[in-house]
């Protein structure tokens, strides 16, 4: 496999990173998961969007453009013969000292993975998932904010790990205003009454793109979708509930806690959502990342 690194296509083996990195050191930098559908790179202003915002959070000056990016990414592609897969972009703060200061890293790292994805099962695909309730809350906004794709993945890591000791697939996060967040790496959505509900940004989420995709199609199928904050009570009662993300697309959540949601089989709002997906990847049409 060929590996983008800092202007150069390199072997993977070689496709290393200084232990003085502080995207190592500390989790200090920034990145996107972003799909290849069909050789081309699926909504990449969008996810160039929020890498900048991202970055700019944190004052990380990411050394390149939009351009240069999509450029590099389409080298990476090109490289491992990749029409359908994955590109993981990565932006480190550099390499600096062992102390903390981001000033004494004179120049991030930034480097581009393109690779085949398998997240789910097809079986988990077709007859939905169970997840879990993580006890660990979702990170405060004002410490640091969800909507920073960070390397800082640890709180999400803590509950995929209560998710995996409980035998779910995922695990639903709540914030410490008891509602409901997301899950460790992706967004939830419930159905109710009708209704399509995902929570809002100020419940501390990443603000998915295929969250805002899944928002915008709904509504153009004209079902009643909105961000609305509801507690895992809701979710526990709710018709049918599913995922988003960017290696998960759409998936089904059948049971939570190993109690069945609805009548614990994929219900018809998400089979519709997940074929009107399909079709507006096939549309090549391009969102604005919006916040
Ligand atoms: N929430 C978290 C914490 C994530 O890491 C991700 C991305 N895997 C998502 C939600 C979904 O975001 P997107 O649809 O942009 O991939």
């Amino acid at each position: 496999m060929k590996i983008w690194m800092n202007d150069n296509l390199v072997d993977q083996a070689d496709a290393t990173v200084s232990v003085f990195d502080h995207g190592l050191l500390y989790g200090d930098g920034v990145f996107e998961g972003i799909r290849v559908y069909n050789g081309a790179i699926f909504q990449a202003t969008a996810h160039l969007e929020r890498l900048f915002l991202s970055a700019e959070r944190i004052a990380l000056t990411i050394g390149y453009t939009h351009d240069e990016l999509i450029a590099a990414m389409d080298q990476a592609i090109a490289a491992n013969g990749i029409t359908t897969g994955y590109i993981r972009l990565v932006v480190t703060r550099g390499v600096g000292t062992l102390g903390l200061n981001p000033n004494h890293c004179p120049k991030s790292t930034t480097f581009i993975i393109a690779d085949a994805i398998h997240l789910y099962t097809e079986e988990m695909y077709t007859n939905g998932i169970n997840v879990i309730t993580a006890k660990r809350l979702r990170t405060h906004p004002e410490m640091l904010p969800p909507r920073v794709k960070s390397l800082n993945y640890l709180n999400n890591i803590l509950g995929k790990l209560e998710a995996i000791r409980g035998g779910g697939a995922e695990a639903i996060m709540s914030n410490s205003d008891g509602n409901v967040a997301e899950a460790t790496c992706d967004n939830i959505f419930i159905v109710k009454d009708g209704a399509i509900l995902t929570p809002p940004a100020e419940a501390g989420i990443l603000l998915g793109i295929t969250r805002q995709i899944a928002l915008l199609i709904a509504q153009r199928l004209g079902y009643a979708a909105r961000e609305e904050n509801f507690t895992i009570d809701a979710v526990r009662n709710a018709d049918e509930v599913f995922l988003t993300g960017t290696a998960a697309e759409i998936i089904a959540v059948v049971r939570l806690d190993d109690a069945p949601i609805g009548d614990g089989t994929v219900g018809p709002t998400t089979t519709a959502l997940l074929s009107a997906f399909r079709e507006f990847i096939d549309s090549d049409e391009e969102i604005t990342y919006t916040e």
